[in-house]
């Protein structure tokens, strides 16, 4: 057993009093939580578990400074469905495994990954972290509902054989009724993601029934809902149906209120409230009220979202800017966020997220110039 300690340990739930450390094996799990000893091997800096990033796109990792910044999301989206495809297969391949790397570099251990393809299979397999594969599907011809989800279903097959995989819905304003109601059944009981109310447009589509983003689906696409005007916001027009899933994770939350938490709070799933600052700042130069969420005692995770969106992919950046723009969010929160609340939202507490014995967690060493180290 091999015996170490830092100048601060957070336990994925709390920091350790000072007398104490964790004991590991050689393959890095816990053994015990004890007092140090003379065998004790102490680090400068501060111990955390590794890192969950619970919303990435790592197949969209090619994008990486192409698309420009601050142009609002519906432009952003535009922009993204022009550039995607102008790459050849091996740049792809090349800018995944080094954004893998990257995310390793800065500890992070289990990442949520939306896939629309197979583009991270042959990473995914060789299981360097943990992945949860999000297979999303987007739609609002109603005729399709049926053959995307059957596509995407093939697809999660696929990546089901080395890793876990759930088919789950892009976001409310590109996906059909019809098509809700086949991911609720395909997915019942299982982890999920959406993307939500990352733009004020889209609270107004189904509010109002107007607005940057219905004039672009309308303009684009040849069937679409007809998007009357609800009085209700986007979550709750839509979140009732989230009911039959384990878990849900809402990512980015950028324009969500606490009416819309309210009404998320009433419908009986584990709701989870993923930020991607960085994103945020790049595609909308705008953040999610993070203050709020935390004060509503929400179950706040972190996600690095894509290249396509950001300089990096890096957990403890986000935290960052979190804790920079709402400072009277206690540091334990964010940490929790970080570790042992991205574990739970991904399914993978029993290993993950917390100094406990019996898990393989990673232990990633931050030492005071912010620099990031797996230890284990
Ligand atoms: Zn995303």
């Amino acid at each position: 057993m091999q015996s170490i300690s830092a100048d601060k340990i957070f336990d994925g739930y709390q920091f350790l009093e000072a007398h104490l450390a964790i004991g590991i094996n050689e393959s890095g799990t816990i053994i015990s939580i004890h007092h140090k000893n003379e065998h004790t091997v102490h680090y400068d800096g501060m111990l955390i578990p590794g890192m969950i990033n619970c919303h990435c796109h790592l197949e969209l990792s090619h994008l990486k400074n192409e698309l420009p910044k601050k142009t609002g999301l519906v432009d952003f989206i535009k922009n993204i469905v022009s550039k995607r495809n102008h790459f050849s297969s091996t740049i792809i391949q090349e800018k995944i495994i080094e954004a893998e790397k990257e995310m390793i570099q800065n500890g992070i251990v289990a990442v949520g990954d939306i896939s629309n393809g197979l583009d991270t299979l042959a990473i995914k397999n060789k299981q360097h972290v943990f992945y949860q594969t999000f297979v999303e599907c987007f739609g609002l011809d109603e005729n399709y509902a049926k053959t995307i989800t059957e596509k995407a279903k093939s697809i999660k097959n696929e990546f089901e054989k080395h890793s876990n995989a759930t088919v789950v819905l892009h976001a409310p304003y590109s996906v059909s009724e019809k098509l809700i109601e086949e991911i609720v059944n395909e997915s019942a009981q299982k982890i999920v993601t959406i993307h939500n109310q990352e733009t004020a447009s889209e609270n107004e589509l189904f509010e109002i029934g107007t607005g940057a983003m219905k004039e672009f689906f309308t303009a684009a696409f040849p069937i679409t809902p007809e998007w009357n005007a609800t009085n209700k916001t986007s979550l709750q027009n839509y979140f009732s149906h989230f009911k039959s899933f384990k878990n849900s994770i809402l990512v980015h939350n950028t324009f969500t209120s606490k009416e819309d938490i309210d009404f998320a709070k009433s419908i009986d799933t584990n709701t989870f409230w993923c930020l991607c600052p960085n994103a945020n700042l790049y595609i909308e130069n705008t953040l999610p009220n993070a203050a709020l969420l935390y004060n509503e005692n929400c179950q706040v995770v972190f996600g690095t979202d894509s290249l396509a969106s950001n300089h990096t992919l890096n957990i403890f950046e986000e935290m960052k800017i979190i804790q920079q723009h709402f400072p009277q969010i206690p540091f334990e929160k964010l940490l929790q966020s970080m570790t042992s609340v991205g574990a739970k939202a991904l399914g993978i507490d029993q290993q993950f997220g917390s100094f406990e014995v019996g898990k393989k967690p990673g232990i990633v060493l931050i030492n005071h110039a912010n620099q990031i180290n797996r230890i284990k």
